[in-house]
């Protein structure tokens, strides 16, 4: 069985530095593999770990290698990264065209991505490739199992889950209910500086000419978080707790 997990390359949520005049972000933000891909990579490694025999193949689009280097350590077997800065900057449907061309040359029997990127968050690439490559998808998955030749996968609905079967191949778009990724070991880092990563242009995947985007997006702009916290400020230890008291009373919380 081949699987391939798309992975891609976000601002780190945590340490995010917006520009406070343009609402650009800053050059130099750190940056981080898609949470929700290395879910999808993990349950890759799961199956193969199952018993199941599986190359992995972790792709990205985009000029990033931590993401493909951080899955390279997780146990993937090899990495593609298309590295064609005429690809990187489209919208979610250029973006689509560029990875099914990959994906078609590439070939596979599983694909894994994640339900949707930290940045931008369309959720549009799992749904839209499946409807290129004429493939069934299955979202927010939480759950995946293989008997070896059919998948018992469960995904999350509002108010509880669903448990569906499938036969590969299938794209499978991965949230944070299935098992935490692993860390990389140092076994599996100094393994990964082994393995091989293929750069790719467009031309390499068939795509001569960058697709036309259609959607073109604005400033980002982060609504500060306002701190309404109160103070208690009296030095003397029963005033303090007499003033909490009646702090707490008024609001009605005792
Ligand atoms: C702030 C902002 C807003 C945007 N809004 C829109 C918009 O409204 N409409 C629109 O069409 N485009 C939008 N874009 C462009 C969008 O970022 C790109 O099209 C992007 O490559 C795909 O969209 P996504 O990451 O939201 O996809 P999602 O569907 O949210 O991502 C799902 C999964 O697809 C895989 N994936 C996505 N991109 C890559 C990649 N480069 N390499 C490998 N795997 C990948 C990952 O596994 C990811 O978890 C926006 C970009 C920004 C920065």
């Amino acid at each position: 069985m081949k699987i391939v997990v798309l992975v891609k390359e976000v601002p780190d949520p945590n340490a995010l530095r917006l520009d406070p005049r343009t609402g650009q972000l800053q050059p130099g933000t750190p940056t981080v593999a898609n949470e929700y891909d290395l879910y999808g990579m993990e349950a890759a490694v799961a199956l193969r770990e199952a018993g199941h025999e599986a190359e992995i193949v972790v792709a990205t689009l985009g000029s990033g290698r931590d993401p493909v280097n951080r899955c390279l350590a997780m146990g993937a077997d090899r990495a593609v990264a298309i590295d064609d800065s005429s690809l990187t900057d489209g919208d979610s449907l250029a973006t689509s065209k560029v990875l099914a061309a990959f994906l078609k040359d590439e070939g596979f029997d599983l694909l894994f991505l994640g339900q949707e990127s930290s940045d931008s968050a369309t959720g549009d690439i799992g749904p839209r490739l499946a409807a290129m490559l004429d493939l069934p998808v299955v979202s927010n998955l939480i759950g995946c199992d293989f008997d070896g030749s059919k998948l018992t996968l469960k995904r999350e609905i509002e108010d509880g889950h669903q448990t569906l079967e499938v036969t590969p191949p299938a794209i499978l778009c991965a949230l944070s209910g299935l098992p935490d990724p692993r860390s990389p070991s140092l076994k599996g880092i100094m393994a990964s500086r082994k393995k091989q990563t293929d750069v790719k242009t467009g031309s390499d995947i068939g795509v001569d000419a960058a697709p036309e985007s259609i959607v073109s997006w604005g400033d980002l702009f982060i609504e500060e978080q306002e701190s309404q916290g109160t103070i208690v400020e009296s030095e003397d230890v029963d005033e303090a707790v007499d003033q909490f008291v009646a702090f707490l009373e008024e609001k009605r919380l005792i």
